[in-house]
């Protein structure tokens, strides 16, 4: 099978970042057996868009393209796909309510702008993105295919493994020949230090192939069994997975779509023990994760946002020494917060976050994304710090999902 490719951006064409869809889109397609005939970059301009991909899908049939799919004015990859096809865009209800859902699980209210992210083309599939708020669009007529991807790489990547891949093979499809796929979910490991960790698998594991999937949440780990028979995949999937999980150790907390949050009230249940929270700069993200399990009330008692210093001392009895000599963001003070709170609800387990979610309140010292967590169990307290990449809302989310680990590390008497 033939396509192109169509990397759209016009910090592409001046230089300003290095076009990695390019190269990850060469690389993933080449190993899949999908041949790549042709490669344009373009910048942000309707007219050239247009005609760029008009032109692709006239020579080769089959386009996919990367970037323009963001809320902004300069984003207009889909309106100028949509015209090519001669379809309108029309709001879809699904899209609209997950990038709802998405800006409520960050906390955040979703921007006016953001709607026209839930406009598609009449008729085109929507790939769903879990990393971030653009979704993938596959549109299809009369045998000419365009796949939209947004620009971002993580965003790009775990599309193309998850949503793209999967339907390429299924369009060469054969009675009884399957793709099929396992997920490992490892958290409190970065993505190169997992590579190291799982090593040279892919050798032992081919013809299946595995793709590192790093987000918010941690890195997972994504093996593909790609056009085998049913019980031949199955049977290598579970092989390569067991492996996997072996090598990434005491990083994996689940698979498939396992959330940390409900892995967390299994454990703490079936020990009935119950937890209580206090948060400072995740500002109720944390009880937000833990109350969206359902069944979540039998373990859960509650928490306290203790964003200004007055509430630390008041509510979780922090001591204003401690807030004077070693700051709002420190190791004292997160452990005297999960003691305060796990006292204060009468809980065997608490966990607490203060960190710089940012922009602003950066330091030499603490820079922004500064986080200090702490989990306690019983009469064990564990505190680490992070510093974390990312914007507020990442900060944000990843803070969550590192203290949620913490406590699934205490309690598993794994180290951190
Ligand atoms: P966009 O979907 O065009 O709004 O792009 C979102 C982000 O992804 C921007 O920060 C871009 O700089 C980045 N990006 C877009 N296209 C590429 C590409 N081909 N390679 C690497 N990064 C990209
Ligand atoms: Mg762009």
């Amino acid at each position: 099978m033939k396509l192109e490719v169509v990397t759209i951006g016009t910090e592409l064409l001046l230089g300003q970042i290095l076009d990695t869809n390019a190269v990850d889109l060469g690389r993933e397609l080449a190993a899949a057996g999908v041949e790549i005939v042709r490669r344009t970059s373009v910048a942000d301009r309707p007219e050239m868009i247009r005609a760029v991909v008009a032109e692709a899908l006239d020579r080769t049939g089959f386009v996919i393209t990367t970037g323009g799919l963001g809320p902004t004015r300069d984003d207009m990859t889909k309106k100028e796909v949509a015209a090519i096809f001669n379809k309108p865009l029309v709001l879809n209800a699904v899209v609209l309510q997950s990038l709802e859902e998405r800006f409520r699980r960050l906390g955040r209210t979703m921007p006016a702008v953001n709607r026209t992210q839930a406009e598609v083309p009449a008729g085109a599939t929507v790939l769903p993105n879990p990393r971030g708020t653009a979704p993938g669009l596959w549109v299809e007529a009369d045998g000419r295919v365009v796949v939209m991807l947004p620009g971002v790489p993580s965003e790009m990547r775990g599309l193309l493994a998850e949503e793209v891949f999967p339907r390429l093979v299924v369009r060469g499809g054969t009675a009884g020949i399957v793709v099929r796929s396992r997920t490992i979910r490892t958290t409190g490991i970065a993505e190169s230090a997992l590579a190291e960790r799982v090593g040279e698998i892919e050798d032992e594991i081919a013809p299946l192939t595995l793709a590192y999937l790093p987000s918010v949440d941690g890195v997972d780990l994504r093996v593909t069994a790609w056009r085998l028979r049913e019980a031949d995949a199955e049977r290598r999937l579970g092989t390569a997975a067991a492996q996997l999980r072996e090598r990434a150790g005491e990083h994996v907390y689940g698979e498939e779509k396992t959330d940390l949050a409900a892995a967390i009230l299994d454990l703490l249940r079936a020990r009935t023990v119950r937890l209580a929270v206090a948060e400072s700069c995740t500002g109720g993200l944390l009880g937000a994760r833990i109350t969206a399990v359902p069944g979540s009330s039998d373990v859960f008692v509650g928490g306290v946002v203790a964003y200004d210093d007055k509430v630390k001392r008041e509510l979780l009895g922090v001591s204003q020494t401690l807030l004077e000599r070693h700051g709002a963001v420190s190791e004292e003070v997160v452990s005297a917060m999960v003691a305060g709170a796990q006292q204060r609800f009468g809980v065997d387990a608490a966990l607490a976050v203060t960190g710089i979610a940012g922009p602003g309140g950066g330091t030499k010292e603490k820079p922004v994304g500064t986080v200090w967590l702490a989990a306690r169990s019983g009469q064990e307290t564990r505190v680490v710090k992070r510093v974390f990449p990312g914007d507020r809302a990442e900060v944000r989310a990843r803070s969550a999902q590192a203290v949620l680990d913490l406590l699934r590390r205490l309690i598993g008497k794994i180290s951190s």
